[in-house]
Order: C-alpha cells, then structure tokens, then sequence
C-alpha cells in the first residue's frame, strides 16, 4: 500500500511540511502504524528549530508530544488494535543497559529521543515500537491525550521528591511545566503550594490550578521555608533561592533544564541534609499515570491548551508557540 504522509521538514527559523508519497513499510512483529491526531509544541522543540538545543539541530523532524490512533499491529502486538487511541513515549531505549534493565528508560545513554537525536513524531502517520505506545479510553478527547506527555514530566518530577515532603511545597516558575506541577502536587495531595512566578497572568492560573499562594521573585519572607522546591526554571538565582528555602532535611527538585553550571550553596545544604535531587523525562508508569490524571478529570488541561491550528497553518502555530501568551499551542492533523 502506498500512502502520502506529512512530515515536517524545519529549517533553522522556517517550518515547512512536505507531503511525501511512499511505500508503507511493512510493520515488524513488534511493531505498530499510527496515524497522527494532535501534535503539542514543546519549548525544545523551538529550542531545536533554532539551532539553540544541545543535541537536536536542524534539520531534524521534531516533535515529542502526539495523540495518534493506532492504524495496523504488527504480529506479536496483543495490548492494542486498530482505532484505539494512544499516546506515545518518545525515549527509544536500548532495553539492554543497567538503566533499563532496572526500568528506568529515561536514563538509557546515549539517549535516544524522538525528536532530538532521532526523527520526531512531526508527521501525519508513522511506525513505532509497541512498547512505547500507551492506550487511553475512547472517550478521553484527543486533543486533552495530546497533553499527556507534559503531565507524564510533572508526574515524574513529583514522585522524585520523597513522599514525606510533598507536603508544603515551593515551585519556582510557572510556564507549561511549572502549572502542570502545581496540578500534580494538587492531586497526590499536597497541603500548600506556594509559586514564584514574574508573570502576573500565569501567577492567577497558579492559583486556580491548585496553588495557595503566588509571589513576584524576591518577594518571600527571608526566613520561609519549605519541606520540598522545585526548581522549574533552574537558572543560576532560581537554583540558589530553591537551596535556600528548603528546610532541614528537605530536598530540592531540579526540573528545569540549566544552561551551564550553577553555584550551590554547599554549607547550608550538608550541615543539615538538604538534598538536590533531578528530574529527567519520565518512565512508562508516568504515562499510565498521566492517562489515569486526564481520564478522571483530575488534571485539567482547559487553561493550558490555549491554541489549536490545522496543520496547513503549521507555521502560525509555531509562531504562536514563542508568544508569551500561549500556554500549549496543538497543530490538529487531517484537518
Ligand atoms: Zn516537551
Ligand atoms: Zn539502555
């Protein structure tokens, strides 16, 4: 069979689509074909259409966040079967590592992530591996699905901090990432969460989204502290302040991705067993989490989906995407 398939092709500063007529690859035995619903734009992947991003560079397809629907199962797939809705796990592990062989995917070197060091899901229909794919119920609406991989980073993010001191939180930046944190402390049940934000409007979504309390940087009281930060933004003032306000035996979390070294201040952090802990990516139970969150309507993704464009407006849409405005820009396919 043939069939004519939308890839994006980027240029540094231009995305393009192309529609390519090709022959369908036969499927592996473990193997599955899916056909693109929503895809979400991700700060990294901007990062990569710019040339910014450490490893993805132009031109690479990018994209990492899709809803998709299973087209055709390859031999050996059991779990999932043509027309079921899924979402898909964009590390590509090499399942042999000491990493892997204890679960944790996201920490398989060299990493191999779509999107990044490998072609992204940026296109209207592909073939992945089975065991990357995770199914949600039919009557979870697929652009809501398209928002999974986010909540699978703050699920994730969350569970690095020990269950003890999830309880009186600080998160430090309130973008995307930063707001779907605040929904994940919300629901395991944590007791205050107070934000650092510098933007007005995304401190009032902080609140409505699960938060107690909203500051402006600079503005908590010099001796507050909390029995766990998150650092969302991780620039070299956030991941001082984050050490600085977590109490005694407490642990830092750092979600945000650092440009280059930061200073940490080690005194204060051994004396009395602070710890600085990271989070990287996700593992598969997040994503069975994250499907469980958004099925239940726990997690609400009302106010962060903030656009959706068809796919012929592409372009718009990743321009939409670096407006300050926009939480989560989607480009819907087939329409
Ligand atoms: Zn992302
Ligand atoms: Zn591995």
């Amino acid at each position: 069979m043939h069939s004519v398939t939308r890839v994006f092709l980027p240029d540094v500063n231009r995305v393009m689509t192309e529609e390519k007529e090709q022959p369908d690859e036969p499927l592996q035995p473990d193997e599955v074909r899916i056909v693109t619903r929503f895809l979400g734009i991700c700060g990294s992947d901007l990062h990569v259409l710019k040339g910014h991003h450490p490893v993805g560079k132009p031109p690479i397809v990018p994209g990492h966040e899709i809803a998709a629907v299973v087209s055709e199962t390859g031999a050996d797939v059991t779990h999932l079967r043509p027309g079921d809705n899924v979402v898909v796990d964009p590390i590509m592990p090499c399942l042999d590592c000491p990493a892997c062989r204890s679960g944790r995917f996201n920490l398989c070197f060299p990493p191999r992530v779509a999107g990044f060091r490998i072609p992204g899901f940026a296109r209207s229909s592909m073939v992945v591996p089975a065991r990357n794919l995770h199914k949600a119920p039919p009557e979870l609406p697929m652009k809501v699905l398209a928002f999974a991989e986010p909540v699978a980073c703050a699920h994730h993010c969350v569970t690095r901090l020990p269950e003890s001191q999830r309880d009186r939180v600080l998160v430090i930046g309130a973008g995307t990432i930063g707001l779907s944190i605040i929904q994940a402390l919300r629901i395991v049940g944590a007791r205050e969460i107070a934000v650092v934000e510098p933007d007005e409007r995304k401190r009032a979504l902080a609140l409505k989204l699960g938060a107690q309390r909203v500051v402006a940087p600079g503005k908590l009281a010099e001796d507050e502290s909390f029995s766990g930060v998150i650092d969302v933004v991780a620039a070299p003032a956030t991941i001082m302040e984050a050490c600085l306000k977590v109490e005694p035996g407490g642990t830092v979390v750092c979600m945000g991705v650092p440009r280059g070294n930061c200073e940490i201040p080690l005194a204060h952090m051994q004396r009395f067993e602070r710890s600085l802990v990271s989070s990287g990516m996700y593992v598969p139970e997040d994503f069975e989490a994250a499907i469980s969150w958004l099925s239940q309507g726990l997690f609400d993704t009302r106010d962060l989906i903030t656009d959706i464009f068809p796919v012929s407006q592409a372009p718009q849409a990743f321009e939409r995407a670096q407006t300050p405005t926009s939480i989560k820009v989607l480009i819907e396919f087939g329409r």
